[in-house]
């Protein structure tokens, strides 16, 4: 009987998920957040972190209704000591940070071999090109299979505060990837409400390392400041 009260809650829920994704990304998360607040909820959030800078805002904003699990998988990242320096900030971030919620660092696997591989072929795209779509595909991928095999309520990205990366693409993605694996992917646009310069301010309040390229050796020489 619980099991089917459960399940009927369940596919409301679901229900819900797919009316509100008729609205504007950053109106669907203010629904979202604000129910989660009504309901004094705190579900636990996937969160697939690309660097700290990109991540000081995040966490500020959704730490107050998440507890969450920030999950540095970057096998585009290059080279090895880019890797393990923005790890290595990301961490010190939130330990620093007054978060209200727990936020657990959970580093994946970097497999660059991987990603060259899956890249083949389109190392000369432009960025926002095909092969940035692949680099989020595999990101968002694994970020998805992690949410799952930490019983996480969601997974979400903080792909989406670069002014040069469009959420709508990683949105679509993550849903697409979402529904394959069977988890919730919460869309985001951070960029939004002053996101990405609200993360200039926590980033020198910080003093973090503010990468000068998005992450892979491709992307070196093209000058800009997220992953
Ligand atoms: S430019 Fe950035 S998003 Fe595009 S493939 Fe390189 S690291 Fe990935």
């Amino acid at each position: 009987m619980a099991h089917k009260a459960f399940l009927l809650l369940l596919i409301k829920v679901r229900e819900k998920m797919r009316n509100d994704m008729q609205l504007p990304v950053q109106k669907q998360m203010d629904r979202f957040l604000e129910e989660l607040r009504t309901r004094g909820e705190v579900p636990r959030l996937l969160l697939h972190s690309c660097c700290a800078p990109c991540s000081s805002y995040v966490l500020e904003y959704l730490s107050p209704y998440f507890e969450i699990y920030d999950f540095y998988y970057n096998p585009n990242i290059s080279p090895k000591e880019e890797y393990d320096e923005r790890a290595s900030e990301l961490k010190r971030l939130i330990q620093a940070m007054p978060l209200p919620h727990p936020v657990h660092f959970v580093e994946g696997e970097y497999n660059p071999e991987e990603y060259y591989e899956r890249v083949r072929g389109y190392e000369q795209c432009p960025e926002r090109g095909e092969r940035c779509r692949i680099c989020f595909s595999m990101r968002l991928t694994e970020s998805a299979k992690k949410c799952k095999e930490l019983a996480c309520d969601y997974f979400a990205t903080t792909l989406t505060i670069s002014p040069l990366k469009q959420a709508e693409v990683i949105n679509e993605i993550g849903h697409n990837i979402g529904a394959q694996y069977g988890v919730n992917y919460l869309a985001s646009d951070f960029k939004k409400r002053n996101g990405y310069q609200r993360s200039i301010v926590l980033s020198k309040e910080y003093e973090l390392y503010r990468q000068s390229f998005c992450g892979c050796v491709f992307s070196k020489g093209v000058n800009h400041e997220e992953s």
